[in-house]
């Protein structure tokens, strides 16, 4: 019985199916193409309220910006350390491998005067501070929402216990449903899936099979060098010890990691590892891993700044420097806004569209052909986003005088 497969293994059927229309039947893909049209506007329905309460809750349960203090000024620096590494290298291979050229897909008219052009670094900042709220969520100006859901989170902090309780809460069970609403939506992946990749391939031809490869492989590589290289690199560099034994405590933690794709429900091991085997304390660790799991997604934010650089190529679009800022800036708020469940990266790569100007039919028909194989995708940088919350909490404990343990023995 299909349905009753793993999600997966019905998105890649969708996929061959989508397929075998295309190349089949080809006189039945503008008929099924629908199905994606669908399946991506669920999508995009979900975007605006899903990161608005991911973001608001996360910060607001923080707890008391006093008591944070410097373990929180430290966690906050590292991870925007780290998540910037991996949007810089997801950005150099993207630029240097250019999977996308050659795909040809601007047979669609794209008008390459719509795209946003920012000046500088100061235009994004000043970008990002929305003039109306309420006009930013209309418009899914999610540079501004994200900004807006930082500062009322952190002002939530400050209130008195009761309202603050309420507020968190009510932030917390919003993102909840939320969260449902986008798991529902993506069991229909594989519907949507048979639409877009059926589409795709009767405009643009068989060649984006390998196109696809191609993109496949510089996120596989660019999550490769991060997990095997930079993070291991960033471990040592702050604590001056050998890489290998946390890697090895971990691994347990990276299978879940791999086999459920989500952060939030790998948290628990990764906590519990983190705490009995790398010797990192509860007071660190339990402040560390939760905020973690939900802001600090490395493999999200190089997939999403390398996955949008892909559609650029795609629609033949070359992106200026300061064009490119904005994708690193929006790569990094998209990955902290990013729930810890499977897909949520890909629903933000339409933020990163949206904040250059790139949300076309074109860019969302190369969207579908991610999806089709964004699952293996999905679970690899779930597990770079758990080892990175993972080296955070061991370097931030060593940085408050804690001795990591490895063998086990302190915890
Ligand atoms: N599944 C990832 C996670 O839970 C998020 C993503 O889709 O990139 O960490």
């Amino acid at each position: 019985m299909p349905w009753k497969w793993p999600l997966h293994w019905q998105v890649f059927a969708g996929m061959i199916l989508g397929g075998l229309i295309a190349v089949v039947l080809p006189e039945q893909a503008p008929n099924v193409a629908p199905l994606g049209e669908i399946f991506l506007r669920l999508l995009r329905m979900v975007i605006v309220p899903l990161i608005f309460t991911s973001i608001v809750s996360g910060v607001a349960s923080v707890g008391e910006p006093r008591t944070l203090g410097r373990l929180g000024a430290k966690t906050v620096a590292y991870y925007l350390l780290t998540s910037l590494v991996a949007i810089l290298l997801g950005l150099g291979l993207a630029n240097a491998i250019r999977p996308g050229d050659g795909l040809e897909v601007l047979g669609s008219g794209f008008d390459a005067d719509t795209l946003q052009r920012p000046g500088s670094l100061g235009e994004i900042l000043i970008r990002m501070i929305p003039e109306n709220v309420v006009r930013a969520a209309f418009e899914m100006d999610v540079l501004g929402l994200i900004f807006f859901g930082i500062v009322l989170g952190l002002a939530i902090t400050t209130l008195p216990e009761k309202p603050r309780i309420f507020l968190t809460d009510l932030f917390q069970n919003g993102f909840t449903v939320m969260m449902k609403l986008t798991q529902g939506i993506i069991r229909l992946a594989p519907l949507g899936v048979i639409g877009l990749i059926a589409g795709a391939i009767s405009t643009m031809g068989l060649s984006v099979i390998g196109q696809v490869g191609m993109y496949f492989a510089t996120i596989g590589i660019g999550l490769s060098l991060h997990f095997l290289v930079a993070l291991p690199l960033i471990y040592w560099i702050f604590t001056k010890r050998n890489p290998l034994p946390h890697y090895r405590v971990m691994s347990g933690a990276m299978q879940l990691a791999f086999s459920t794709s989500s952060s939030s429900a790998t948290l628990p091991l990764t906590l519990r590892t983190v705490e009995k085997d790398a010797g990192v304390s509860n007071r660190v660790a339990s402040f560390v891993l939760p905020l973690g799991s939900t802001v600090n997604m490395d493999g999200t934010a190089l997939y999403e700044c390398a996955g949008v650089l892909f559609i650029a190529q795609g629609l033949g679009v070359d992106l200026s420097f300061s064009q490119q800022i904005l994708v690193v800036v929006t790569a990094l708020l998209a990955s902290i806004g990013a729930a810890g469940i499977p897909s949520a990266g890909l629903v933000m790569i339409f933020i990163v569209l949206e904040a250059v100007n790139l949300s076309t039919p074109a860019a969302y028909a190369l969207v579908g052909l991610m999806l089709g194989v964004d699952r293996p995708l999905d679970m690899f940088r779930t597990v770079v986003n758990v080892t990175s919350d993972s080296i955070g909490a061991a370097i931030v404990a060593h940085s408050e005088g804690e001795t990591l343990d490895y063998g086990g023995s302190n915890g």
